[in-house]
């Protein structure tokens, strides 16, 4: 993937005039949302900035092992302090998302704001345009991004360990363990270049792939054995799970990542659907193979997005109705695909 020289050389100008950025990303941090920040926040840093990140909400713990975790600032929870802090920033950096929708409440104060901005995103469809906007809906991940921007503009050496150690872990996240969105030979440039940095791989494998608590597995097996339900006749699941079913097993934040994934296991299921009732509303996660668009079907019922294989929305409803809404739609939505795919 080649930036556009015009957005490298804007991108070096901000660097160089400015000393203090701002990194934010979106609610309900992911590996991609948090390795890009970190791994950014470092080389910056290496370049003498001052450089703070501000998560929109918590960063799930199961990720508090990556190098910088502890320095993340969380608009939700300390607001005024955030608020200063974005105040005396230079630079706002948009990573890993491309919809102030995506922020909560942080978007409504990044509204009022007249700072030079950069967008750092791998998401179709902007619904915003920063200063600099840096988009590129076929990178594996922002973290390949980052990495591509700062070699681009020949500021790779300022890419140490810990930096790299956060870029390759947004890269294998976003990409299952490099199994989707990872076809292209030049992401293995990348990955061979962050390898050469001295990064330990096992061990990021080993935090990244067997990070659980016995309690998150026993949701797992309580979700796959009683909630998965096969539309029938269709190549289509959907998994729910209530607010009383995740007090049951003490949900904590991020508990439940990845169980969207587990019915694409399933040899003919093309789509699953997994959702849950969350204090602030019904959060839908959606998965599919091949070209079946889950982010046009989550545009068209829940006003959510996301990628073609990965998308997700929310629902200001209740559960049942969430759930009405998939099983009523996903089944035409699907003839509609069959017939699309068959022209
Ligand atoms: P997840 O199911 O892991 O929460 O989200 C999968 C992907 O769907 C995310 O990477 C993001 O691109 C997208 N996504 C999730 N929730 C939303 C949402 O509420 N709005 C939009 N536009 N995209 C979402
Ligand atoms: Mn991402």
């Amino acid at each position: 993937m080649v930036i556009a020289d015009t957005d490298i050389n804007r991108f070096i100008e901000i660097i160089n005039k400015n000393n203090t950025f701002v990194l934010t990303c979106h609610t309900n941090p992911d590996g991609d949302a948090l390795g890009s920040t970190l791994g950014l926040r470092k080389a910056l840093m290496n370049m003498g900035k001052e450089v703070t990140i501000i998560t929109p909400d918590l960063a799930p713990t199961f990720y508090s092992w990556m190098p910088g975790y502890k320095t993340l600032r969380t608009y939700e929870r300390e607001q005024e302090d955030c608020e200063k802090i974005i105040d005396a920033a230079d630079v706002i950096f948009i990573m890993d998302y491309n919809d102030l929708k995506r922020i909560k409440s942080l978007g409504e104060k990044l509204q009022t704001l007249s700072k030079p901005t950069v967008m750092i995103d791998h998401h179709l469809d902007p619904k915003m345009e920063a200063d600099v906007t840096i988009s590129f809906p076929k990178a594996s991940a922002t973290c390949e991004l980052v990495y591509n921007i700062l070699s681009q503009a020949n500021l790779e050496q300022y890419i140490d360990i810990d930096s790299a150690t956060n870029i390759y872990t947004g890269i294998l996240t976003d990409t299952g363990g490099l199994s989707y969105n990872s076809s292209d030979p030049e992401l293995y440039i990348v990955m061979a270049n962050l390898l050469r940095k001295g990064i330990d791989k096992p061990n990021i494998h080993e935090k990244v792939f067997n990070n659980k608590t016995v309690r998150r597995l026993k949701l797992l097996g309580y979700t796959l054995s009683r909630k998965l339900k096969r539309i029938e006749k269709y190549p289509l699941a959907i998994m729910t799970l209530d607010a009383k079913e995740l007090e049951q097993y003490n949900y904590n934040t991020g508990d439940t990542e990845g169980f969207v994934n587990y019915p694409l296991q399933v040899k003919d299921i093309i789509a699953t659907a997994f959702i849950m009732e969350r204090p602030d509303g019904i959060k839908i996660s959606l998965r599919s193979k091949g070209t079946f668009p889950v982010n046009e079907f989550s545009a068209r019922y829940y006003g959510g997005g996301g990628h073609l294989n990965a998308a997700g929305g929310n629902y200001a409803g209740t559960l049942e109705e969430a759930v009405k809404i998939y099983t009523d739609n996903i089944v035409n939505f699907y003839a509609e695909w069959l017939k699309k795919e068959a022209k």
